[in-house]
């Protein structure tokens, strides 16, 4: 039997290798819509090559291109923030949602109103919209199945437990590029030096939240609200040569980890196979080889993302969301060679102490802190930058 699979942001790193597995089991799939922000020219050969129902570009002025890549095939084109809502809601048994950042969010919630299973790997859109989308998930009976490798890491640790016996769950974090930088390394960090990763190969914006542990950060608001244990019991650890990819730790002192080679193609299989199994081309783990596996504190005087995270989960209300997007809007920046490297934080730190809007209670409510605070960030980071 087939089923039926849409890939929200299906050119980027996560598409690519989500659609890197389906190849090797077309027949098992029937690819229903895959999205993009506007990459026609790619966005075309993947629903040419994998038959899929719709192909949608979110920026409208990339339609032209899109329909004329696609002329002759039977995939339908769109554009447009409602052609991305209307991909979300076809029917699919499952949909992988790997935009980047809060613009996910909508079309994840339409998603979710399926009812059916949504693999999340759109971390922005829960770190912003948790309460909500989690009401969401509770409405309509959706399975949210975690493709973050921390958080399916978490997931599969816990699968056939009880949280009641949680004693803590620790998020690994490989540190990034800059693990070992000192402060006046870190203030003369370029783009080219944060977008490379010592282990994963990823998309821009999350290659720069690596850099900076907002990556860490955001992944602890996005653990508070998949695994909920409370604040208190969510730890981070560096772990240079991320091969555990997270932990849970029992009342009994029993601690259970998920191991694998650094290769976001695990995790997604494990989404995709759920509740079974499936191969995947990845190498085996070779513990010999790696020879020894190493774990450190956090230094949150020099990187103080998660610090931030943690604090903004603390307020509560919309913060989490605020500073989400004073965030993506600092990364914009220092990617435009706008920002230093060390004032990531410092926007965020600064749209935070002087922002707080009431708790969000839909959707709407979310965007509308979410536009604000973009605002906010920007008058931030040009006070900061003139
Ligand atoms: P990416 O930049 O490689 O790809 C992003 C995708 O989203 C592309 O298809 C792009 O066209 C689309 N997109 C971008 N802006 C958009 C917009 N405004 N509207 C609609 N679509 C838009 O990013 P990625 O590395 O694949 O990451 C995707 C998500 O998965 C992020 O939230 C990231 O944090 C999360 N994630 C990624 C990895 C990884 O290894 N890459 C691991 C864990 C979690
Ligand atoms: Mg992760």
């Amino acid at each position: 039997m087939t089923r039926r699979i849409s890939i929200l942001g299906a050119t980027g790193s996560i598409g690519a290798s989500t659609l890197d597995l389906i190849r090797r089991e077309r027949d098992q799939w029937q690819v229903v819509a895959l999205t993009a922000n506007c990459q026609a020219q790619e966005l075309a050969r993947l629903a040419r090559e994998f038959g899929a129902e719709l192909a949608v570009v979110a920026d409208e002025t990339c339609l032209a291109d899109l329909r004329e890549a696609l002329a002759g095939t039977s995939v339908d084109a769109a554009g447009g923030a409602g052609a991305l809502v209307d991909a979300a809601s076809r029917p699919a048994d499952l949909t992988v949602a790997a935009i980047v950042g809060c613009a996910g969010l909508a079309p994840v919630m339409v998603a979710i109103e399926q009812g059916r299973t949504v693999a999340l790997a759109n971390k922005e859109a829960l770190v912003s919209a948790g309460d909500v989308m989690k009401a969401a998930v509770a409405r309509h009976g959706t399975t949210l199945l975690p493709m973050d490798s921390e958080h399916n890491a978490i997931f599969q640790c816990l699968a056939g437990n009880d949280l009641n016996h949680v004693r803590s769950i620790t998020l690994t974090a490989s540190g990034g590029p800059f693990r070992d930088w000192n402060l006046e390394q870190l203030q003369a960090a370029t783009p080219a030096q944060a977008l490379k990763h010592p282990n994963w190969d990823m998309g821009a914006k999350i290659s720069i939240d690596s850099a900076t542990m907002f990556n860490k950060g955001l992944e602890l608001i996005e653990a508070y609200h998949l695994f909920p244990v409370g604040l208190d019991k969510l730890r981070i650890v560096v772990h240079p040569q991320s091969v555990v990819h997270s932990m849970v730790e029992y009342r009994d002192g029993s601690t259970l980890a998920q191991l694998g080679p650094s290769d976001m193609r695990v995790p997604i299989a494990s989404c995709l196979a759920w509740p079974e199994r499936m191969d995947t081309p990845c190498d085996p783990l070779d513990l010999a080889a790696i020879g020894s596996l190493t774990f450190r504190a956090p230094d949150e005087a020099l990187f103080p993302a998660t610090r931030l995270c943690r604090e903004a989960i603390g307020a509560g209300g919309a913060a989490p969301a605020v500073l989400n997007a004073a965030n993506e809007v600092a990364v914009a920046a220092f990617l435009a060679g706008q920002l230093p490297f060390t004032r990531i934080a410092v926007v965020v730190e600064q749209v935070l102490a002087r922002y707080g809007p009431p708790r969000p209670q839909s959707l709407a409510d979310v965007l509308a802190v979410d536009a604000a605070a973009r605002d906010h960030a920007r008058s931030v980071v040009e006070l900061i930058t003139q």
